[in-house]
Parts: structure tokens; sequence; C-alpha cells
């Protein structure tokens, strides 16, 4: 189950445009934004839809393969029914199935032609059902949340948790917008979930006495969902609906880390097939401004802390690249650690089994090798095969460094060599030697990411090559 987290904020998103407290203006000032909180599951399945679920940034995914859209409950936030209407524009077909409590549903009604290709179905708590797709039959269930907090809110009174199974059985508990709740309540099945999200709306504010959860009472839901065997070690947990009542997001991510849950991005991806194992090793691909540095952060920034590992070296005399170095710093979370250095195998050996490495990049590290064996006036003088020698005996032994390493890793490399053959004697020695520690690397790490304009594209594993 691959799950694109479309929105993490609450109704008002993160930072609340209008608001200039701490909160806002940190995540404001680091240029992050969180949109009211929706989920895509696998492209097919779709979990609320605020009026900016379709609009996220770049367009980072498309809507067009969503055959169900499952609505917790109608605040507007959650559901913003003109999109059934612009989805009619563009895909008339397949039937979209519509899933959600009365209100709901009928707040829907009035956006769909009569002969429109949309079906709704009303869900009432400890419904279950069937949900047929293109990728096979994913398995629904309806649970009441805990949204209402005695205002007469009908839209709260209704509102929905839902599980949902993919076809090979990887289970996600969707469970915002809700108040405190406990397995027996909820009537929640007890086998284990893959991912939870989880509503974690007013961080530090305790007392605002409505229907969702804080600082406070998450680590409480949480507990009584792991004593229920619900949450488990392999569990990915992660906070969504966030407000700016939280502390900033690096604040916010070390505070629920303590407690074993993740904070959740825009336009992050949970992938569940690639969780469970003791460490993850990432290789991002990409050539030059394809985004593979931003991605590769995004990535990290799951863990409650990274280490940041800039294989530049130093370049005291060259103004617009320590301006770049300085871009890059200001982006990244100011409780990362970072090292510059190029001496990557002895940073791999320190790692320590739980902590996050991120490396960007590999070909910075490979040019510093070649510049250390003096590849460049070498190759003049007709040393081509031993300077390939030396620099893949050290291409191996970093690769043997990362494999040993128990530490999580996100490798960031250039993709090169699809263009012309360099003209130069160095610039084929440099594209031959990075593709073959592209290469070697791909057999060993997990999971292999190409990025193209900004969007990541999993690459596939040979199964003869694990
Ligand atoms: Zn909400
Ligand atoms: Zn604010
Ligand atoms: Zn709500």
């Amino acid at each position: 189950m691959r799950i694109t987290i479309l929105g993490s904020g609450s109704a008002d998103g993160w930072p609340n445009p209008f608001c200039v407290c701490h909160s806002c203006s940190t995540e404001r000032a680091a240029g992050r934004a969180r949109q009211p909180s929706s989920a895509l599951v696998d492209d097919v399945v779709l979990i609320d839809c605020g009026p900016t679920t379709p609009h996220l940034p770049g367009g980072a995914a498309p809507l067009d393969r969503l055959e169900h859209l499952l609505i917790t409950h109608g605040h507007p936030d959650h559901l913003h029914p003109a999109v059934l209407l612009t989805r009619q524009w563009v895909h008339p077909t397949p039937v979209l199935h519509v899933w959600g409590p009365a209100r709901a549903i009928d707040l829907c009604r009035d956006w769909v032609a009569p002969d429109a290709l949309v079906e709704f179905h009303v869900l009432v708590p400890g419904d279950a059902a069937e949900l047929p797709t293109s990728l096979g039959t994913y398995r629904l269930s309806a649970l009441a949340a805990r949204h209402a907090h005695g205002d007469g809110d009908a839209l709260a009174e209704e509102a929905l948790l839902f599980t949902v199974s993919d076809p090979q059985g990887a289970r996600l508990l969707y469970a915002t917008d809700t108040g405190p709740f406990t397995v027996d309540e909820v009537g929640l099945p007890t086998d284990p979930v893959d991912v939870l999200l989880i509503d974690e709306t007013f961080g530090d504010h305790t007392t605002h006495g409505t229907g969702h959860l804080d600082l406070a009472t998450v680590p409480i839901v949480l507990a009584g969902l792991r004593a229920g065997g619900l949450v488990t070690q392999g569990t990915r947990v992660l906070a969504t609906h966030l407000s700016h009542h939280n502390p900033p997001t690096p604040r916010l991510r070390s505070r629920l880390g303590d407690l074993g849950i993740e904070v959740a991005e825009d336009g992050m991806v949970v992938d569940t097939s690639a969780s469970g194992d003791a460490h993850r090793h990432h290789l991002i691909l990409g050539g030059a401004r394809s985004g593979k540095s931003l991605y590769a952060e995004m990535l990290a920034a799951r863990a409650a802390h990274v280490t940041y590992v800039a294989t530049s070296g130093e370049r005291p005399d060259d103004p617009e690249w320590l301006e770049r170095v300085r871009r890059h710093r200001e982006r990244r979370p100011q409780d990362w650690t970072t090292i510059e250095t190029t001496d990557l195998g002895e940073v791999l050996a320190d790692a320590a089994p739980g902590t996050t490495v991120l490396v960007d990049c590999l070909a910075l590290w490979l040019t510093a090798v070649l510049d250390g064996v003096d590849a460049w006036s070498r190759l003049e003088s007709g040393e081509h095969a031993d300077i390939e020698a030396e620099a893949r005996q050290r291409i191996e032994d970093l690769v043997a460094r990362v494999v040993d390493c128990p530490a999580d890793l996100v490798l960031v490399s250039n993709e090169v060599g699809m263009g012309v053959v360099p003209a130069t004697a160095s610039g084929r020695l440099f594209r031959d030697l990075l593709g073959a520690l592209n290469a070697l690397l791909a057999r060993h790490v997990r999971d292999v990411t190409l990025m193209v304009a900004g969007r990541p594209m999993p690459v596939p594993t040979l199964r003869s090559s694990r």
C-alpha cells in the first residue's frame, strides 16, 4: 500500500494565512505549508477531499485513476463537493464510488448530473464494504469517530474513522477528525495496522474542548491502541490534521519522535512494502535540478534525528558555490547535524542503528576521489587504466560500507550520461565510474527512486539482482 499524504493540516491549514504567531511565522519562513488533511491510497482510493486537495503544488498526484472517494464527515476541510463536477468534465468514466455518512453524501448530490457515473454509498459506524478497483478489491470498514463535542453539530456527530485494507492485506487506520477514543468504543477489530494516521490538531493547547486530539491526548490514545494489539512495532504512526497550536515542525518532530510518532507532511509518501526492515537504504538518482535533494530531504525528515553529510568539500574562492551551499543549509531543519566531509566511509562506519544519514551527493564524493588520486593530470600522461582501477577499488569499499551500515540511509547521486558522449577522456571516465557506482549501489539498497522534473519514479528491482 502506497499512501500519498495530500494534506496534513487542520481546517485552516498551517500556517493559518491570517496568523503571525511564532508557530505560523516559523513555518512560513521555512517555506513549509500544510493544506487540510487528505490521503490517497495507491492512486485509486482517496480519503477526504477538501478545497485544496486536488490542487497540491506541482500537481504532485493526479487523481486520474481515482475509483473511490471516502468521506469521513462533511466539514468543509474534508469535503469540497464541487470536485465531483470538475472530475466529470475530464473523466466521465469509470464510475466514481463516493462513500460517507448520510449528511456528507447529501452535500454531494447537487454537484452531480443525473446521468453522471457517480454512485453514492451511505455508511454508518460498523459498516464494512468491498471496494472493487483496477488493482483488486480493497476492504473498507467504517467506525464511529469521537468528533462531536456537544454543540449539536450534526456533521461532527456522524463522523467516521476508516480502516482500508489493500488486496495484499496491508492495512491503514485513518483516524481524523476525532477526539480521544478506545478500541472498544469505536468497535475496532484488533488485527494490527501497518499505518495509522491520527488526529493531532491542537499541540500544546489542551483546553480546546473539541472533538480533536492534542499532544497530551495522542499518547493516551496510542497507548490504548498498542495495548489492544492494533498498533505494533511494525506500525508506522503519523500525526496529521496539524494546526498552528503545535510547536514548529522540527520541535514537533522531536517531541512526537520520542513517542514513536512521525509528523505527516504534505506530499509525503508512506509505502508499506518499504517498512518493517531493521534499516532502510534508499538511493535517489536524478539529473541537475530534478528535485533529488529536496525529495531526499523530505524522506529523511520523517526521522527524529538526521545527520546530513555534505560531500561538497570546501571551495572558499567560489562565491556562487558558497551561495548555493548557504541556500541548501537554510532549507534544512535546524536540528539536523551537518557534516561536511568527503570521507564517507568513516561517517557510515560511525553511524548508529536507528539513526538516519542523508548523503548529498555521491557524484561530488566521486569527484573528490578522483581529485585525491590526481586523476585529471595523470590522465594527460596516459595512466587511464591505473586511475580507473584505483577509483573502482574506492567505489567497492564505499559500497561495502553502505551494505554494513546499520543506520537508515538516504543517498543522493546524479544520473549522468543520458546526453552526448563527453568530449574529454576525464569526462568519459567520470561518467563511466559514476554509472558503475550507481549500479552497484542499486543492487544493495532496498529502494531506488529516479527523480524526473521534480517527480519521484520508483525504479523496480530486477529479481535476479537481490
Ligand atoms: Zn477537520
Ligand atoms: Zn498561528
Ligand atoms: Zn471536522
